[in-house]
């Protein structure tokens, strides 16, 4: 490849990129719950009666993913305190693999999204230093939902 087709090639990379603002979607009541319960598991962990395996056991795809694939979070682990936490989606639906599809870029969210059948997505966050992840969504896609452009 060219360096100015390189350059084409990163700058679309990085405008296609997820953020966060693309996988929060809608806030849901369930959401509150989902905050409750990692709350639960940090203070948990912080009064020593969980362990670091049990709240940090992401498995090396899922930490691959949160850097590959995820939304960085503007916000440090709640567990190393040192590594900034991604988001990372998987969606899970009809034609979808089993192990439902991880979600790459603003276009595959949209593709995704503009499907008929309706689609579950499941947002997770992670730190790839330590492997801490704890689900922050469950969110519906495709059918008639309209995401947001
Ligand atoms: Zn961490």
């Amino acid at each position: 490849m060219s360096p100015a087709r390189i350059e084409r090639f990163s700058n679309f990379k990085q405008q296609n990129r997820l953020e966060r603002s693309d996988l929060i979607l809608v806030e849901s009541a369930a959401d509150v719950e989902f905050r409750l319960a990692r709350q639960l598991v940090v203070d948990l962990w912080k009064q020593g009666k969980i362990d670091m395996e049990t709240v940090c056991d992401a498995q090396p795809m899922l930490k691959r993913n949160a850097i590959h694939c995820g939304a960085p979070i503007d916000e440090n682990c709640p567990i190393c305190e040192i590594s900034q936490i991604s988001y990372v989606a998987y969606v899970f639906g009809p034609r979808l693999p089993a192990h439902g599809r991880c979600v790459s870029s603003k276009g595959e969210l949209k593709r995704l999204n503009s499907r008929k059948t309706k689609l579950s997505a499941y947002v997770i966050e992670v730190c790839s230093s330590c492997g801490w992840n704890h689900l922050v969504k469950i969110a519906s896609l495709g059918g008639a939902q309209n995401y947001p452009s």
